[in-house]
């Protein structure tokens, strides 16, 4: 089995409302996000997708969807109003609560069948670091 593996780094903002402790402020991380893809064969040059390919669609959605944005629950209403106040603010809005665990998740079932439709490449597994120490790992289960 051969899969390829692009890293790429975001800064975002987000909390998480009905957290225990300190996470229910407005705060930010310096994400860093692994994908891995694999194909069913290698293409006529020997490879499962152009790293460059994978750059631009997959970093490209990042760059204009999440990268010095606020992340927040459809249900966190006063963190949406408070955002929304803010000029030309990046906002994007998810299902659930904006864990590592969220978001690793969405990159893998909604952004990379997406963005990689037209291609042989299917991405596998996101690994997400939240902080250098701390991270998510949402891979299909087949
Ligand atoms: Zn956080």
């Amino acid at each position: 089995m051969i899969t390829v593996v692009q890293q790429l780094s975001f800064a975002a903002g987000h909390r998480l409302k009905d957290h225990e402790g300190k996470c229910r402020n407005l705060h930010g991380h310096n994400y860093r996000v692994e994908f891995h893809l694999r194909s069913p064969a290698l293409d006529s040059v020997g490879r499962v997708i152009d790293f460059g390919e994978i750059k631009l669609r997959l970093g490209g959605w990042i760059k204009q969807h999440w990268d010095h944005a606020f992340i927040l629950a459809k249900d966190d209403e006063e963190a949406l109003r408070a955002v929304s106040m803010v000029s030309d603010q990046r906002l994007f809005v998810l299902e659930n609560s904006p864990t590592v665990e969220t978001m690793s998740n969405f990159l893998l079932r909604n952004v990379g069948p997406e963005m990689l439709a037209d291609t042989d490449a299917r991405l596998v597994k996101v690994v997400m670091w939240e902080t250098a120490d701390q991270f998510c790992v949402a891979e299909l289960g087949d």
